[in-house]
C-alpha cells in the first residue's frame, strides 16, 4: 500500500524538470528532467515555440510512466517563467510563437501603457506580459478569435481539456489586480476586442485530468490539477518559508530579497510589487549588487583562496562600501545615478574582500529595513539560496548583523516548492 504522490513541474526556459512528492511524508521521492532547445535569441527578441513544452512536458511524463510512478500521482501542479506568453485560437492551438521573458521588443506598446495603466500595476515595461500580448495581437494575422495564453495556461489547459484559466501570479505582469481580484477597465483600452482568462488563486483546484491522458500515461482518473505559479515564487517556497515574516535572500549574481507579508505593498520607484500568497502576500526587491561584484574583483579561485584566509570572527573593516558593478541602482536604494561608494581600495586583498562582503550584507540589512518601511510585516526568518551559500564569510556575517536567524534553504528546486502550494493550503484548510 503506497501513500499517493504529487506531481510538481517546473516548466522553464532551457528545460522542464519535474518532482514526486510523498503526500504522507511531504519529501520528493524522485525527480526527472527534459531540456528544451533554447529560445532563438535577437538583439531585442526572444522567442521559442510552445509545441516545444508540450514534446518536452510528454517526454518527462513518459519518463515517469517508465519509472512505473503515474497510477500513484493523485495532484498535479506546475510553475512556469513569468511574462512567457503566446496567443491561442478557440482550440487552443498556438497562432503565434511564444515571446519570452527576456524579450524586449514592445517598446512602443510599453509606451501605451505607462501613459494609462496605474503606477502600481505589473503590466509596465518591455517584457511585461501585456506589452508582449499587445505586440502579438498586432504583428498576427487576425482570421479568427485569439486568447492570451501564458506558458503555464498551455499545459494545464493540456491537462485539463479547461481552457481560459490562469493564476493571479501569472496574471500580474498582464495587469492583473490582485487586491481586488479583477481585470481592471483600463485594458480594454489598449487591448479592446481580447478575452481575458478567468483568474483563480495559486493553489486552487482546477480540474481533472483528461481521460486522454489516463489511457496514454497511465494516471489513476483520479489526479486532479491545480492552479500553479511562476518560478520565482514556486523557487522561493522550495526555500520552506511558508509562514508571516518568512524571508529568503537569494545571494546569486544579483541580490534578491523576498518577504511573506500581512499586507501587499507596491513601491514601483524601487521595483517591489506584491504577489498574492493564499491569504498573504509576497513582496520583494532586488538589488544590482551581489555575488557578482566579488567576481569582478577576484577570479573565483583566487576568492576561494582568500576566504580562507579571513579569520572566523574578522574584525570591521570600517570601509563602509555599496559595492555596484556599474552605476544605478533601484532597491534598496532608487536612484538611476547611485555610484555605490568603493573607496578607498586598500593595499591587502583580504581587507578588500571582506570590506566587499560587508558591504554585502549592509545593502542586504538595508533591503530589510526598506521593506518594513514601506509596511511590511517583521521578518523572523531568513532562509538563503543561491551561490552565495559556498562564502563561508558572507554567511557567517549575515548572521552576524541581520536582525532575524539566517536558515539554509530546506530545497531548491522549483518543482519541489511548487507543491508547497498545496500544502499552505491544507494548512488553511485545518485552521
Ligand atoms: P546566478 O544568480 O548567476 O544563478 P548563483 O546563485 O550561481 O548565481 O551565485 C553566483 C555567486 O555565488 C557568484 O557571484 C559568487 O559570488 C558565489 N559563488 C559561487 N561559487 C562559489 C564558491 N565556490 N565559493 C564562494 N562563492 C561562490
Amino acid at each position: 500500500d503506497r501513500s499517493p504522490l504529487i506531481l510538481g513541474i517546473d516548466l522553464g526556459t532551457s528545460g522542464i524538470r519535474g518532482a514526486l512528492i510523498d503526500t504522507q511524508t511531504r519529501q520528493p521521492i524522485a525527480f526527472y528532467a527534459v531540456p528544451l532547445a533554447l529560445p532563438i535569441r535577437n538583439a531585442n527578441t526572444s522567442e521559442q515555440s510552445p509545441e516545444l513544452w508540450l514534446e518536452g512536458f510528454e517526454l518527462l511524463l513518459r519518463k515517469i510512466q517508465n519509472a512505473q510512478q503515474t497510477a500513484f500521482i493523485e495532484h498535479i501542479i506546475l510553475d512556469a517563467t513569468s511574462s512567457t506568453v503566446c496567443l491561442v485560437n478557440a482550440d487552443y492551438q498556438p497562432v503565434s510563437m511564444a515571446l519570452m521573458y527576456d524579450d524586449k521588443r514592445a517598446t512602443a506598446e510599453a509606451q501605451l501603457i505607462a501613459k494609462i495603466a496605474p503606477r502600481n500595476s505589473g503590466a509596465h515595461g518591455a517584457s511585461s506580459t501585456l506589452a508582449k500580448v499587445m505586440w502579438l495581437y498586432e504583428n498576427t494575422p487576425h482570421s479568427e478569435s485569439f486568447f492570451v495564453c501564458h506558458q503555464i495556461d498551455f499545459i494545464n489547459v493540456f491537462l485539463t481539456g479547461l481552457p481560459q484559466i490562469t493564476d493571479a501570479n501569472n496574471a500580474l505582469k498582464m495587469g492583473f489586480d490582485p487586491i481586488n481580484m479583477v481585470w481592471p477597465d483600463w485594458i480594454s483600452q489598449l487591448l479592446p476586442t481580447i478575452t481575458l482568462p478567468k483568474v483563480v488563486l495559486p493553489g486552487d483546484f482546477l480540474g481533472q485530468i483528461q481521460p486522454g491522458l489516463v489511457e496514454k500515461y497511465g494516471f489513476s482518473s483520479k489526479t486532479k490539477v491545480y492552479a500553479g505559479t511562476t518560478d520565482s515564487i514556486a523557487a522561493f517556497l522550495a526555500s520552506g518559508a511558508h509562514q508571516l515574516g518568512d524571508a529568503v535572500t537569494s545571494l546569486g549574481s544579483t541580490l534578491a530579497l523576498k518577504l511573506i507579508t500581512e499586507k501587499p505593498i507596491f513601491a514601483p520607484e524601487y521595483g517591489i510589487y506584491s504577489h498574492r500568497l493564499k491569504n498573504q502576500w509576497l513582496v520583494g526587491g532586488a538589488s544590482n549588487t551581489g555575488g557578482a561584484v566579488l567576481l569582478k574583483h577576484f577570479d573565483l579561485e583566487a576568492l576561494i583562496e582568500h576566504l580562507k584566509k579571513i579569520p572566523e570572527r574578522p574584525q570591521n573593516t570600517h570601509l563602509d562600501y555599496y559595492p555596484l558593478l556599474c552605476q544605478g541602482e533601484r532597491f534598496p536604494i532608487s536612484d538611476p545615478c547611485f555610484q555605490g561608494n568603493l573607496d578607498p581600495i586598500p593595499d591587502n586583498p583580504e581587507t578588500f574582500l571582506l570590506g566587499l562582503i560587508e558591504g554585502l550584507v549592509s545593502v542586504e540589512k538595508l533591503g530589510y529595513q526598506r521593506l518594513t518601511e514601506l509596511g511590511a510585516s517583521p521578518v523572523t526568518r531568513i532562509f538563503t539560496a543561491g551561490g552565495g551559500l559556498k562564502n563561508r564569510v558572507w554567511m557567517t556575517l549575515r548572521s552576524q548583523e541581520l536582525s532575524a536567524p539566517v536558515l539554509q534553504s530546506l530545497h531548491t528546486e522549483a518543482a519541489f516548492g511548487v507543491t508547497q502550494l498545496l500544502e499552505i493550503q491544507s494548512f488553511n484548510d485545518q485552521t
